[in-house]
């Protein structure tokens, strides 16, 4: 609370002490008015929070949620090149590469991020050559035990239609 001063002749303040207050003052009353009235004026404003779960709210592609592997047509497009892995500031990615009936290519056998270390920082999107791994517009990221803090591949793959809002985004913007 700001400490009540008084001004002198001279220009300088002194604080009042709680003998020169009258009862009035003594008893805050008009600061009590002052803060319902605050109070009563916000009830009435436009209120800009929602009832979530209830209400929900969708995300535009600007969002950044937990990341995820674009599949396309059941494929995942991740050749496994570890750059994601190798930039995660909270090394969170473990990626282990396995070879493919195509020449040259590889694909992750292996593809764990744990989301206890990740920091949704997006670094994992903006390195990966393949555009394989997106922030999503998920951000319900729970679990009661630890250990499924680490989502595997399968968990991680999300169909390229349900990204089309953050592949966009990232076409428009980079
Ligand atoms: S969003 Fe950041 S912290 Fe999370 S996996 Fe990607 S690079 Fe790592
Ligand atoms: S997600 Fe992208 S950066 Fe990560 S291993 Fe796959 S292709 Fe490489």
């Amino acid at each position: 609370m700001r400490e009540r001063t008084t001004e002198l002749k001279n220009g300088r303040t002194l604080p009042i002490r709680r003998k020169d207050l009258s009862v009035w003052q003594k008893a805050y009353i008009p600061e009590i008015v002052k803060g319902l009235t605050l109070t009563l004026r916000q009830m009435f404003r436009p209120k800009f929070t929602r009832e979530y779960p209830e209400e929900r709210w969708e995300p535009t592609g600007a969002f950044r949620g937990r990341p995820v592997l674009v599949s396309e047509s059941g494929t995942e497009r991740c050749v496994a090149c570890g750059l994601c892995a190798r930039v995660c500031p909270a090394l969170a990615i473990f990626v282990q590469a396995e070879e493919t009936s195509r020449e040259k290519e590889r694909r992750p056998k292996v593809f764990e991020i744990d989301m206890l270390r990740c920091i949704f920082c997006g670094f994992c999107e903006e390195v990966c050559p393949e555009e394989a791994i997106v922030m999503s517009k998920d951000f319900e990221v729970v679990f009661a035990d630890r250990r499924k803090s680490i989502f595997e591949r399968e968990k991680l793959l999300m169909p390229m239609e349900e990204l089309m809002d953050r592949l966009d985004f990232l076409h428009r913007c980079r």
